[in-house]
């Protein structure tokens, strides 16, 4: 198929960029390059361009006789949303809706969308399934349930054919270590505790460790950037004019700040100093993914089944690429 990845050269598009490829299809990559790197695509691929300029998007679609379209592009951190809002309502749900707009014009009625566990807010059940109830706790969540919702209203009406991947927590590296994590100022977890082994930090702070977990603090669900990119492979094949589908992307395990810590430890021989701080705002104890929907539906197990295996992966980006993609 023709593929068009708008946000390819993020870090969970460029990934599933290099999947596409391996499988077969045909890529254009459409990014306005704010979040995304350059060095992460194949340069002949890429396009620069915003998701509000209409008729550059409507004339590449047709020109590239466009099938379908994954749509990467979006700001993704949640403690960003909170403090700028205005950023997350206009480069998630404005953007947004003028990528379908476009597409709508340009008779291209597929779309696979990134969405998140974080539509699922304060979930009262684990693992968390898609029958959960969706009630975002920040704006970011927000946003992409309004997507989720617009994707559904743009089926019903226009024939829109879509699958929603709700993603826990995107960690790892593809394993060749050329391409990786690279955000600026970097926020999440695994990265940032990389960055002490790799001298560039004093110490990790721990952001609570008073939960109602085992060890006392939070559990979160990584799912290896590969294994996310894999399951869009496999989503487009699912996609059905009028239809929607709805699939969590994680490993179905919780994994506890502390014990990504010691796999940081035993993984890069570092000792990673510890501090530990108060519980950040709006952090759940626990997320963990109901998994059995994407398994059947999309006949796909997350390959990297430890998080051992997931770091190593991450420490081989970070190691080669110390400053990311610069360099
Ligand atoms: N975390 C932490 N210290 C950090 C960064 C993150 O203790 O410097 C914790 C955070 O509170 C959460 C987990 O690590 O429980 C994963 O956070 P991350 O920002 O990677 O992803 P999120 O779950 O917010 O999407």
């Amino acid at each position: 198929m023709n593929i068009l990845v708008v946000g390819g050269a993020g870090y969970i598009g460029s990934h599933a960029v290099r999947f596409l490829l391996a499988a077969g299809h045909r890529v254009t990559i459409y990014d306005n390059l704010s979040r995304g790197h350059r060095e992460a695509v194949p340069s002949e691929l890429l396009v620069q361009g915003e998701l509000t300029d209409r008729s550059k998007l409507v004339s590449l679609m047709r020109e590239h006789q466009i099938d379908a379209v994954m749509h990467f592009a979006a700001f993704a951190l949640v403690n960003e949303s909170v403090s700028d809002p205005s950023e997350y309502y206009c480069n998630n749900v404005i953007a947004s809706l003028e990528l379908l707009e476009a597409m709508k014009e340009a008779g291209v009625f597929k779309i696979v969308f990134s969405s998140t566990t974080a539509t699922y807010g304060e979930a009262e059940t684990m693992p968390i399934s898609e029958d959960a109830p969706q009630q975002p706790i920040s704006p970011y969540g927000f946003t992409k349930l309004v997507i989720e919702r617009a994707l559904s209203d743009y089926a019903t009406a226009y024939g829109f054919g879509y699958v929603a991947l709700r993603y826990f927590n995107a960690a790892g590296a593809h394993p060749d270590g050329t391409i990786g994590e690279d955000h600026d100022p970097e926020s999440h977890l695994i990265p940032v505790v990389l960055q002490v082994a790799l001298g560039q930090r004093d110490q990790i702070t721990i952001f609570g460790n008073d939960f109602p977990t085992p060890d006392g603090t939070c559990l979160r669900d990584y799912i290896h950037v590969d294994d996310l990119a894999s399951a869009h492979v496999r989503a487009l094949e699912l996609i059905e004019p009028g239809k929607g589908i709805c699939a969590n992307l994680g490993t179905g395990r919780g994994t506890s700040v502390q014990e990504v810590i010691e796999a940081c430890r035993k993984i890069t021989g570092h000792p990673i100093p510890t501090v530990m701080s108060h519980r950040r705002a709006g952090d759940p104890a626990e997320l963990v993914a109901d998994n059995r929907r994407a398994q059947e539906l999309l006949d796909w197990v997350p390959k990297y089944d430890s998080i051992d295996a997931i770091v190593k992966t991450a420490w081989k980006w970070h190691r080669s690429h110390p400053n990311g993609f610069a360099t």
